[in-house]
């Protein structure tokens, strides 16, 4: 993506200058632009008979402006039918929430004055993990890893090779919770596709499914030893190689080969041993967020807005924000 989109500082250097205080109609204007709030709203009162489009007017209200019908003084708040108007707090508040869900920072490191503030913080929170999950959800059908000799690893979370030593110590419930994990070595960072299995006897033909569906014909497999037989005479795969087997190559037995494994799994061991303590949704969740910034990490405020204005225009279909003309200046 050209321009703004993929500035590495975009908050910083595009969205912070227009949070300053006396800015509130600029910002309001990039909002229009970008598609996050309406930039234009019909009359909403089924007894009023204008045909004109409602008036932008300045007014006090914390968004310091809204949109009033100039015949029947109707009025709505600029935010309305848009992604922020849930949220009772500041635009400038909410934007730089979503700059911290962006960044991955700790729900508990955002600032806020207050309880209202925190909590409102936790539901933007809430808000950009939706958002992610449907952005995944909708790619899903283009989710395929690897390709023509290409290394896809696919492993189990806590049982395979994933981790040298898996530290147990933070929860007590023994990583009650499987996850089944794929990684397509041909990105960097490593792109890697993840899902809890249930812990039935239902699991394998559940892991032979997710492969299927998720590797490219072509593509070289590596995988642990429990999962080998199941995965070793799979139709159009190149080659499928055991991790023990590849250890064997490693010279002096120095274990390289395990410890570049570690390296590559590493934020999805930190993501699966994080799971372990959450709801099943929850623990879903924190698997496509894992994967939405593995995707969208570098240029995560650009994506994340792009797609709550996506997103907002899905499930809002009687009152769409108009469409982004993103990513244009
Ligand atoms: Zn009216």
């Amino acid at each position: 993506m050209p321009g703004v989109c993929s500035d590495p500082n975009f908050f910083e250097t595009t969205v912070e200058p227009l949070l300053a205080v006396g800015r509130e109609g600029d910002l309001c204007e990039w909002l229009k632009k970008n598609g996050l709030i309406a930039k234009e709203q019909k009359c909403p009162n089924n007894e009023c008979l204008t045909t004109e489009k409602m008036q932008w007017h300045r007014a006090r209200v914390v968004d310091k402006f809204n949109w009033v019908c100039l015949e029947c003084k109707k009025k709505l708040p600029a935010r309305h039918g848009s992604f922020f108007a849930d949220f009772k707090c500041e635009l400038g508040y909410a934007l730089r929430v979503i700059d911290s869900w962006c960044k991955n920072i700790p729900l508990s490191d955002v600032s806020g004055e207050g309880r209202t503030k925190v909590n409102v913080a936790k539901r933007i929170y809430n808000g950009c993990a939706q958002v992610a999950e449907w952005q995944l959800k909708k790619i899903v059908g283009d989710f395929k890893l690897g390709g023509t000799d290409v290394v896809v690893i696919v492993d189990v979370f806590p049982d395979g090779n994933m981790s040298l030593e898996v530290p147990t110590t933070s929860h007590n419930n023994n990583f009650s919770k499987r996850v089944l994990c794929i990684a397509d070595t041909a990105h960097v960072p490593v792109r890697v596709w993840a899902s809890l299995l249930d812990g039935s006897n239902k699991e394998n033909s559940k892991i032979v499914e997710m492969v299927k569906n998720h590797v490219m014909l072509g593509s070289t497999i590596v995988t642990n030893e429990m999962l080998y037989p199941l995965l070793h005479n799979l139709p159009g795969i190149g080659e499928v190689i055991s991790t023990e087997a590849l250890m064997n190559l490693d010279i002096n037995h120095d274990h390289k080969s395990l410890k570049n494994l570690e390296t590559i799994w590493a934020t999805t061991v930190e993501a699966c041993i994080q799971l372990q303590d959450m709801s099943t949704t929850h623990a879903e969740q924190h698997l496509y967020e894992l994967q939405w910034r593995q995707m969208y990490g570098f240029i995560a405020l650009p994506s994340m807005i792009q797609q709550i204005v996506e997103y907002t225009a899905y499930n809002n279909p009687i009152c769409p924000p108009l469409p982004s003309i993103w990513p244009t200046n």
